[in-house]
């Protein structure tokens, strides 16, 4: 399930202007800061592909990256930047939700949690917003490497990852795959195109 290929296709602004092959794909979601860019260059083993959807002017868009010739990667937007006007964070909410209620190539939406700091209540509303909607989801736990020290009152990321599992339960049937990741080690990697590989060959 290893990246040979990964070539940057194009960013659309809206749903309809997406790539229209049909190639399923998977979409990255997160707050601003979450390790977004970090996860998606560890994913194709480069130290800059990422770069192409932060450029000014793409990073309000969809980023479609087609990898192995039979499948995209999709970058979208990141949410709850603090310093984003309020207008902007509303546009991105809605053509997001357009995004992952029309996008029928859409395997399951990969939403990045920052496993280093507390549950965040942006992050728990966008969870239990794709589980009321019924979307397919992934969670996926970043920055697993960072340890906070217990006598400073932080959590272990484990800790972090137990809460809010537990705070988003009652928005499911059953609890969305997870998989724990960090950049700096690369753990996760593997499990997670390992995990895309076998939600395609459904
Ligand atoms: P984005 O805004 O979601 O694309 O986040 P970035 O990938 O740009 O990362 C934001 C910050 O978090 C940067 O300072 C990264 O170096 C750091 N970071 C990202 N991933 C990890 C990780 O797995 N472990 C640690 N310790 N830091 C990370």
């Amino acid at each position: 399930a290893q990246v040979s290929t990964a070539e940057f296709v194009k960013s659309s602004k809206k749903t309809e202007d997406c790539p229209a092959d049909g190639l399923p794909e998977f979409a990255l979601v997160g707050r601003s800061n979450v390790g977004k860019s970090s996860l998606l260059n560890s994913l194709v083993r480069r130290k800059r592909l990422a770069l192409t959807s932060k450029k000014p002017g793409k990073t309000q868009c969809i980023n479609h990256f087609r990898i192995n010739d039979s499948w995209y990667l999709v970058d979208l937007p990141g949410y709850g930047y603090a310093a984003a006007p309020q207008e902007v964070r509303i546009d991105w909410d809605g053509f997001t939700k357009d995004y992952f209620l029309k996008r029928e190539s859409l395997v399951s939406v990969f939403l990045l949690i920052d496993a280093s700091i507390p549950a965040k209540q942006i992050d728990l509303e966008y969870a239990s917003w794709l589980g009321q909607n019924q979307i397919p989801m992934t969670l996926v736990f970043t920055k697993c490497d960072k340890r906070k020290k217990k006598k400073n009152g932080g959590k272990r990321p484990e800790e972090n990852v137990e809460d809010f599992q537990n705070l988003i339960n009652e928005f499911f049937k059953s609890t969305p795959p997870w998989i724990m990741t960090s950049s700096v080690t690369n753990q996760g990697r593997d499990e997670i195109l390992l995990h895309m590989a076998q939600l395609r060959n459904y």
